[in-house]
């Protein structure tokens, strides 16, 4: 009979989540939803020095924001719990005595001096780092005496001198270690305190997680991990590696490519749906096309055989492009009050909060089609709130004018649109284009004059739409004071 499915999440809490690690959380999360199995979540804070404030926080709102919920762990506790290695110290402890007991473990004595002096000899004669083993094999007496100094000892494992390590990963295949190259690695630290190594097996087992997909940077870690799941009489869970994140330089992804922390990607308007799909197409793929799918559709598909082995290219403009799509079909309604919290934020100081939001609901459909992201929107959308533009008189003279047929135009506007009782798309476009050849210019020169004199920009959405949000009094007063600026040229 085959073991149901679970898998763990296993952060640990000594930085922000960056795409990797959420990448990881993603695979998880769709791998137990895939074959309905549980997600568990596990903090591995068994680190108390690299321990970041706020860290856990942030990993665990960054998967609400994802949608991944967790079936088992923090807040929701389970029926193996708990759920935080801090509270389960005495398990840990219970393992590495067992080992030293049956004799896979033994307790080390070694300085941090000592230690120190002997990785600068091997570095010196450019040998392997590595512990030397010289407490392997202590007498009972030596171990007494050291015990009497008062030292207190960690424990290591007893790596087996000869022989080899083979498994199967499941995106891999057979992968063999020689025990020759896997030093004794700690359990237990002085501090009492598990190793990553020893926490991570031993609650593996405990928690009977079925299977195991983590980051290729530990690949070479399960080696050791599947001696100690040997050692301890305990049936190993699969493993599967998923590929390395790199950046366009090919290099693994790190903060010199931009930003790395999920919550910045939050921060910069990317849409949580665009994270999981874009998240899900690094290592995995359902064919060589389809680049966009629903959370269900990926449900649906996901597979470790579709995961490759290639690392996978973070491509930052594909992901502008796939939330620029995913803005595009998002309802109005929706787009709105999403980017409300940007535009609270991002407008400037002098726009009067709160915000209407039914003005804001005449805005956000001018630029839905451009938004790459909602951060973007305030910038994108400052015009409409404020009525201080503040832009270079010069932009007003658009090619092939002058000072002079840019006063004349604007006049000219200013004397038409005067009179209008509608200020809406129709009429003004009734308007503007006849003037443009009554005036003896391209509609782009008269368009693009008017554009920048109500908008402050050269690239602004579409002008009769926009002004019409303005209304009648704003645009002209706008046409007003682009006048004033180009007779104080
Ligand atoms: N705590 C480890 C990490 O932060 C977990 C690695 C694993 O999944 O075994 O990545």
């Amino acid at each position: 009979m085959t073991k149901p499915v679970r898998v763990r999440f296993a952060p640990s809490p000594t930085g922000y989540p960056h795409v990797g690690n959420i990448r990881t959380a993603l695979f998880n999360w769709l791998f137990a939803r895939h074959s309905s199995g549980r997600f568990v979540v596990r903090i591995e804070d068994t680190d108390v020095t690299r321990k970041v404030e706020g860290a856990l926080e942030v990993i665990l709102s960054g998967l609400k924001w994802l949608g991944l919920d967790w079936d088992e762990g923090p807040g929701v506790g389970g029926d193996y719990g708990p759920y935080f290695q801090s509270q389960r110290l005495s398990l840990y402890r219970e393992a590495a005595e067992r080992l030293i007991r049956q004799g896979n473990a033994y307790c080390c004595y070694c300085s941090s001096q000592r230690l120190k002096e002997m990785r600068e000899e091997q570095a010196r004669r450019k040998q392997p780092p590595g512990y030397d083993r010289r407490c392997r094999d202590l007498s009972e007496a030596e171990r007494v005496q050291k015990e009497a100094k008062g030292i207190t000892p960690v424990v290591r494992f007893k790596t087996p001198f000869e022989g080899r390590t083979r498994f199967n990963d499941l995106i891999w295949g057979e992968v063999v270690f020689e025990h020759g190259t896997i030093d004794d690695l700690v359990l237990l630290k002085s501090d009492g305190y598990p190793t990553y190594h020893l926490a991570n097996v031993v609650d593996d087992h405990l928690m009977e997680i079925s299977h195991v997909l983590r980051a290729e940077e530990w690949l070479s870690s399960t080696p050791r991990h599947l001696l100690m799941y040997q050692a301890l009489g305990f049936e190993p869970p699969q493993f599967a590696h998923l590929p390395m994140i790199l950046g366009a330089d090919r290099a693994k992804l790190s903060k010199r490519h931009g930003s790395v922390s999920i919550t910045e990607y939050r921060e910069q308007g990317y849409l949580p749906e665009t994270m999981v799909n874009f998240l899900a197409l690094l290592g995995w793929s359902l064919d060589d096309k389809a680049e966009i799918f629903s959370l269900a559709e990926l449900v649906a598909n996901f597979s470790l055989e579709r995961v490759s082995r290639t690392g996978a290219i973070f491509n930052r403009d594909k992901l502008n492009w796939m939330n620029g799509a995913y803005i595009r079909s998002l309802s109005l309604d929706d787009f709105t009050r999403r980017t409300l919290p940007f535009l609270e934020n991002g407008l400037p100081a002098g726009v009067r909060r709160p915000l209407s939001i039914d003005y804001i609901g005449q805005v956000m459909p001018l630029i839905q089609e451009r938004a790459r992201t909602l951060a973007e929107v305030p910038e994108l959308t400052a015009f409409f709130f404020t009525d201080e533009l503040d832009y270079e008189p010069g932009l007003l003279i658009v090619k092939k004018m002058d000072r002079e047929s840019s006063v004349q135009a604007l006049e000219a506007v200013r004397q038409r649109l005067s009179p209008l009782q509608a200020f809406d798309t129709v009429s003004l476009e009734a308007v503007l284009r006849p003037l443009a050849a009554e005036l003896e210019l391209k509609t782009g020169q008269l368009f693009g004059t008017l554009r920048v004199a109500v908008t402050g920009r050269t690239v602004a959405p579409p002008l009769f739409e926009t002004m019409s949000v303005l209304g009648k009094e704003r645009s002209l007063e706008r046409v007003g004071a682009a006048l004033d600026k180009l007779r104080s040229l």
